[in-house]
């Protein structure tokens, strides 16, 4: 890319880890073999093949949730709350002390930007532990009856893109709660949740509190639909997520779903527009735009809307594409073959319905997955890239004259995850932010997470929160 600073290569070095030839199932605190065909896991900015992991059949699903359902009948339930807290934070120490190892193989097996897998993935993912290993024995404080009682056994699938703090957001709450888990991670994204298992070995948490069940769709069908399931918690696509509702609907299985979105970044025209190209730039390309609160949908105020546009093209081309170990790189690989035919598929109705595409000059490295950061103008509410997940570094820019008029813009999608402003007037934050129907709003920042804080969306992004105290009801029941 052209830049305005050339950097040495900083790559990071990938021998802290050790990635075993291959992995089978974590199942009653041990590595046991799968009965399903082992799939494989690559690099996704090499294509090179990590390793082998074991598909979990549903057997070996019906192994996993019979441990967890003993764990939780005779250690993990009964066991006083505080010392359940202890385990949380063994573990979160844990998380930390082993940090690099996993920012590295995070970034290995998913394409992340080394940067991004040090500084945000596993530092959050240990302060979500951190978080609730606090409320463990807190519980009756939660506003939520006083005695609230765990659900018993979490079934939980999560998405490929934050492939360890997915798992935190999942594990913690559930383990807090009083609950036991079975957990099947993204079968392109597996290995920090193997090297996940290996810290339950090595904290002692009890066998059968966390199982881990690796595979495709087919796992986890077999993890949702299991009949001694309590709990059912999903993290993915809005049609997965549909069809999990279906397949709940009718049990006393209690459901989260954490789905997609499209979300609107609006750009006043008292916002400080440096500021605010910053975090257009962190909204649509942290992570490659593998975000589901990503800010995809850019709503400028029309009179700023050429300042705005020349500008972000500039920083854009500033930002460094290629080597996820690099430390300098700030945009990594697409995380599968699967995912770029999706992101090449919506930018091309992009062009073909009338939007204006720009990119920045350079070259992509040869082997792997990448797509350059990219923008469309000239984009109607109609298009496509206005109204689906595109689920990669591509942002929509449109304009707006009025406040009404953004609200109405940013309402109309059949999603609800999040939402940003920038605009210097409190009192038109407050405003603006009290119409939107999105779970997250934020002001003069983007994709912030913190634990205490709940996230989760409205309409097509899914129902439920997780995180702060909100969080801590999907997996308590206050009747009893
Ligand atoms: P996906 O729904 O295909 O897969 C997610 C997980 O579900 C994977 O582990 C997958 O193996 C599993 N799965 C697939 N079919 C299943 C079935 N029938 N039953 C049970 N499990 C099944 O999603 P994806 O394409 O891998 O991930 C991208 C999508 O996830 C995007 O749409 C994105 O918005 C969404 N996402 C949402 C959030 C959120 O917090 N709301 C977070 C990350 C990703
Ligand atoms: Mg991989």
């Amino acid at each position: 890319m052209t830049s305005l600073f050339e950097y040495a290569p900083a790559p990071e070095s990938r021998s802290i880890v050790d990635i075993r030839p291959s992995y089978g199932l974590f199942v009653d605190g041990e590595f046991v073999d799968g009965t399903g065909t082992p799939l494989k896991t690559v690099n996704p900015a090499t294509e090179e093949v990590l390793s082998e992991v074991a598909t979990g059949s549903e057997e070996d699903v019906d192994r996993a949730v019979r441990a967890a359902r003993r764990a939780f009948v005779k250690t993990w339930g009964p066991m006083r709350p505080a010392d359940r807290g202890k385990y949380l934070f063994r573990i979160a120490r844990l998380l930390q002390e082993r940090a690099r190892e996993f920012a590295v193989l995070e970034t290995l097996d998913n394409g992340k930007p080394i940067r991004e897998s040090r500084d945000v993935d596993v530092p959050l993912a240990a302060a979500h532990f951190f978080y609730h290993a606090g409320w463990a024995d807190k519980l009756e404080h939660a506003g939520l009856g006083p005695a609230p009682c765990p659900l018993g056994v979490a079934g939980q699938v999560i998405p490929w893109n934050f492939p360890l703090l997915m798992l935190a957001w999942k594990v913690a709450p559930a383990l807090a709660t009083g609950n036991t888990v079975v957990l099947k991670p993204a079968e392109t994204t597996p290995l920090t949740a193997l090297l996940f298992a290996e810290i339950c070995q090595q904290a002692d948490l009890p066998p059968g509190v966390v199982n881990i069940v690796t595979g495709a769709g087919e796992t986890g069908r077999a993890v949702i639909s299991h009949p001694d399931v309590d709990k059912v918690a999903f993290t993915g696509s809005t049609e997965v997520g549909r069809s999990i509702a279906r397949a709940v609907a009718g049990t006393e299985k209690r459901l989260t779903l954490e789905l997609g979105g499209k979300a609107a970044n609006i750009v006043f025209d008292d916002a400080p527009i440096d500021q605010a190209v910053e975090g257009i730039v962190r909204g649509i390309f942290f992570n490659q735009g593998h975000v589901c609160c990503a800010g995809s949908r850019l709503l400028v105020q029309e009179s700023v809307h050429d300042e705005v546009v020349a500008s972000l093209q500039r920083r854009i081309g500033t930002l460094r594409v290629g080597d996820p170990m690099d430390k300098n790189t700030d945009l990594g690989a697409i995380n599968s073959a699967e995912q770029l035919a999706r992101i090449r598929e919506l930018t091309a109705f992009g062009e073909t319905e009338g939007a204006t595409c720009w990119q920045p000059d350079g070259d992509l490295p040869d082997r792997g997955f990448w797509f350059k950061p990219t923008v469309f103008t000239d984009v109607s509410p109609a298009h496509r890239i206005a109204r689906d997940e595109v689920f990669g570094p591509v942002l929509s820019v449109m304009t707006f004259r009025t406040p009404d008029e953004a609200v109405a813009k940013a309402n109309n999608t059949t999603y609800g995850l999040s939402a940003g402003i920038w605009s210097e007037k409190g009192s038109r934050i407050l405003k603006v932010t009290d119409q939107l129907r999105a779970g997250v709003v934020w002001a003069n920042t983007f994709n912030e997470f913190d634990p205490t804080s709940p996230f989760g969306g409205y309409k097509q992004s899914g129902y439920g929160r997780e995180g702060g105290r909100q969080g801590l009801a999907a997996y308590l029941r206050s009747d009893s």
